[in-house]
């Protein structure tokens, strides 16, 4: 009989299993531990750590590495995450392009590849091109557990469909699970690309821990959010919590496609920069540029060299990622917000403006404390976070997907 999720129970059995992933998403954010240090991290006792570790190092999931210094300088025997023998497969589809990469659990990129496709291209070849590479991967990569696939939000995750109609018109009526559940015989776990970004960052970015909560704000041709509390991704009733891209910044302003008006989407997208930008400084797009990306960056390095009209874009686009920065505070009280995709380009030039829309608006106890940073994760966030999809899950029940000897 199917639990139901709300009111489902735990047995020891699960007690059991929780307290084993405890161990390996320790091990996973640690190069190497002892078991006193694992025992003090989790607050249980060496002998139930000893007992767990040792059932981990039997599955071949966990191995011993000598000697290592303990606490109070005692040597102790290290144990590390066997992360090479457990690789997942990240695929991240978008509007203009999907790419598939393979890493393991901890974050290690093997390879990758990205396959441009037109948006009135037929949707069953697209489909079957993306299905065909991942096969291959399957067959070349022996040791997969399991395949992430991060798709451009709002998703609706129970139904398995893009919520945007008219942005990707031939796409709204493909349900991703019912194409991806049977497809292979690895699990596939699908999330929107703002989740999939926080999950990066999450397991891959380098935030020092303990981290009790994340934010990660999306800023490229859309703008969304996804937020880790409590070390859980937060995914509301339908999986379109944190859709901060459709909050209105003006309730008079113009309509978005979502029904809303004057949504920040509307103004702080890499969409709008360029839309605006190409009326200011019509001088830089003379050339055809190679990606939205990088146009962004021409107008970022046009600002670098001192063009005073693309130092007032950049301005105006930090500003309003400020105040988005202020709404995501506000609902979520992250302990660190960070800023990812196309606009990360603009590091330096975005990050002292968003800072002071921050300590403007909001009370001092929180803008004091909350870390604001740009993204620094040298792949592409959406595809390391579809990575970080299967990841998350597989490290959550090792017995169930890590491979075991
Ligand atoms: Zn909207």
């Amino acid at each position: 009989m199917r639990r139901i999720e709300e009111v489902a129970g735990n047995n020891t059995s699960d007690l059991t299993e929780m307290n084993r992933s405890a161990i390996v998403r320790i091990l996973q954010q640690k190069e190497v531990c002892t078991r006193a240090e694992i025992a003090k991290l989790m607050g249980l006792t060496q002998a139930s750590i000893t007992k767990l570790v040792g059932y981990l190092i039997e599955m071949g999931v966990v191995s011993e590495v000598g000697i290592v210094k303990g606490n109070g300088n005692r040597r102790s025997i290290g144990i590390r995450l066997n992360a090479e023998k457990n690789l997942v497969i990240g695929v991240k589809f978008s509007r203009h392009v999907f790419a598939i990469g393979v890493f393991d659990i901890s974050g290690k990129l093997y390879t990758q590849k990205e396959t441009e496709f037109g948006l009135d291209e037929n949707t069953g070849i697209v489909l079957a091109q993306m299905k065909k590479q991942i096969r291959d991967l399957l067959d070349e990569y022996k040791n997969i557990v399991a395949i992430g696939l991060a798709l451009p939000g709002p998703y609706l995750r129970k139904e398995g469909r893009i919520a945007m109609v008219t942005r990707m018109p031939s796409w709204h009526n493909i349900n991703f699970i019912e194409e991806f559940e049977n497809e292979f015989d690895k699990p596939v776990f699908i999330e929107q690309d703002a989740n999939a970004g926080a999950l990066a960052e999450w397991w891959f970015g380098d935030h020092g821990r303990p981290l009790s909560s994340l934010t990660y704000f999306l800023v490229g041709e859309g703008v969304g959010s996804g937020v880790v509390d409590n070390d859980r991704l937060l995914l509301g009733y339908q999986g379109i919590a944190s859709e901060v891209g459709h909050i209105s910044i003006d309730y008079n302003g113009p309509v978005c496609e979502c029904g809303n008006r004057g949504c920040l989407e509307l103004y702080s997208s890499t969409t709008a920069f360029l839309k605006e930008a190409k009326l200011k400084l019509p001088e830089l797009f003379r050339d055809k540029y190679e990606n939205r990306t990088m146009a962004c960056e021409r107008v970022f390095d046009a600002a670098r060299s001192g063009n005073t009209k693309a130092k007032a874009l950049v301005e105006k686009i930090a500003e309003y990622i400020g105040y988005g920065c202020v709404t995501l505070i506000n609902a979520y009280d992250p302990e660190i917000i960070v800023i990812g995709d196309s606009i990360s380009k603009a590091d330096e030039l975005i990050l002292p403006t968003i800072k002071r829309i921050v300590e403007e608006r909001t009370i001092p106890e929180v803008s004091s404390r909350v870390r604001i940073k740009i993204s620094k994760l040298s792949i592409d966030p959406t595809l390391y976070g579809a990575a970080a999809i299967a990841t998350d899950r597989v490290l959550r029940k090792p017995s169930e997907y890590l491979f075991t000897n």
